[in-house]
């Protein structure tokens, strides 16, 4: 199967584990070998130079990217990363994971990714809005409402996604609400949007608990008797921990970028967020001792959830971590090995395409209320999210059972299914 790989696409860990992964899937489903060829490459990849002016009058230069990996179901569908270790392999890797991950939620749309090598933390608010808006009319030839819709992913949110609106919308002539979502609700974004990614991953954890239970394997109930810990204070992981404090468990630790805090009688969530919005660090928080961010793996907990970025457990320290349950709230926070250690020693793992795939769920639904201009109630959005949730969970235990294969593999063979069904159907052009 090696042959196929091209030295263009391979240089990241994410991208190789990306393809093992889909492999070992593809083998075990025994995947039509010309299907799984085309599956291991993207369908288009565009890279673009991204010059802004800074504030202090000099020119910078950013190189962007956009990743379609496959449309066969739809538009291509996935974030936009800013961050200053993006590049071309690991955008693509990623867009192969958001194939699998909208294939196995059921969705009509394909997996794309995309981003800007650049730290966003060194860059004002005018010089991001610079580099969105230029960015988006490098792309603006391969996105649309019908053919791939942006989101935020890691380094960007709301904002960016309302200027992207704005500036595509702006070179059409008129509003185009539905080239990307994960949009501010004022402007068409969707209720429960901004929740949706970490309140997906709870409503997976409760089913992981629900599901260990009746098989005999562990006691974790999600009340005061369950601890948690989360990697990552941000998007995911905020609401994630809260969610979790929430339904009456102990979040032990949290950490974000800058280091972490632990308490082992429980955080105060809610006060936690308000500490961390005022002084943008965890550090000092009352009531907990400071923690970094190696140290928070390591601490024995019901359920780990790695919210952050990816490859954070890797073969470096996969022997130190102690928990029974990992939900992957980040896209490939585990690397195959990691996954492979610990699902030998019986830790359950709900992957990243199950896991996380909340946010690309109600990111369909903004997506259908924008074309449709009307729009739901929250408690709709929510009540929808949970049965498409579940109904993953569900596809996904029943061929990891018979196929006796980890969860990871099951929920890429969940979602190549469904794929490489609709390719047979439609047929290779010309
Ligand atoms: N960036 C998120 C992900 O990795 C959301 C993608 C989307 O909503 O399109 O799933």
């Amino acid at each position: 199967m090696k042959e196929h790989r091209s030295g263009i696409w391979e240089s990241s860990e994410l991208y190789h584990d990306a393809v093992t992964e889909f492999e070992e899937a593809a083998a075990l489903m025994q995947l039509d070998p010309n299907i799984a060829t085309r599956l291991k490459v993207p369908k288009r990849a565009l890279i673009v130079s991204v010059p802004i002016r800074l504030d202090d009058g000099t020119v910078k230069v950013f190189e962007g990217y956009r990743v379609q990996h496959n449309a066969v179901l739809g538009p291509g569908k996935g974030g936009i990363r800013f961050h200053q270790d993006v590049n071309l392999s690991e955008v693509t890797g990623l867009a192969m994971l958001m194939t699998f991950k909208c294939a196995l939620a059921g969705l009509p749309l394909g997996g794309a990714k995309g981003g800007i090598r650049v730290n966003p933390s060194k860059l004002s608010s005018r010089e991001l809005q610079a580099l969105t808006r230029r960015y988006t009319t490098e792309i603006q030839m391969v996105i649309g409402p019908h053919m791939d819709v942006p989101a935020p992913d890691v380094g960007t949110d709301g904002r960016h996604m309302a200027w992207m609106m704005d500036t595509y919308s702006f070179e059409r002539g008129h509003t185009v609400p539905s080239v990307v979502t994960g949009k501010p609700v004022e402007i068409g974004g969707s209720l429960g949007r901004a929740e949706s990614t970490g309140r997906g991953v709870i409503y997976t954890v409760l089913h992981a608990a629900k599901y260990l239970r009746e098989k005999k394997r562990v006691n974790i109930a999600m009340d005061k008797t369950t601890t948690v810990s989360v990697h990552g204070f941000g998007k995911v992981g905020g609401v994630a921990a809260l969610e979790a404090h929430m339904l009456g468990a102990r979040v032990i630790a949290v950490s974000d970028i800058a280091g972490g805090v632990m308490n082992k009688n429980g955080l105060d969530i809610p006060h936690l967020q308000e500490y961390f919005a005022k002084h943008h660090t965890l550090i000092g928080f009352l009531d907990s001792d400071p923690i970094t961010n190696e140290e928070i793996f390591t601490i024995p907990v019901d359920v780990l959830i790695p919210a952050a970025i990816e490859s954070v457990i890797t073969i470096k320290n996969v022997h130190q971590v102690q928990a029974k349950i990992i939900a992957e709230g980040a896209n490939g926070p585990l690397s195959s090995e990691a996954i492979k250690i610990l699902e030998d020693k019986g830790v359950f793992l709900i992957p990243d395409v199950l896991c996380n795939a909340g946010g690309v769920v109600v990111s369909y639904f903004e997506w259908v209320q924008g074309l449709q201009n009307y729009f739901w109630t929250e408690a709709e959005v929510n009540k929808q999210l949970a049965e498409m949730m579940e109904k993953a969970f569900v596809r996904v235990v029943m061929i990891q059972e018979q196929y006796k294969c980890g969860m990871k593999t099951a929920a890429l063979m969940a979602g190549i299914d469904r794929i490489s069904k609709a390719m047979l159907l439609r047929g290779l052009f010309p």
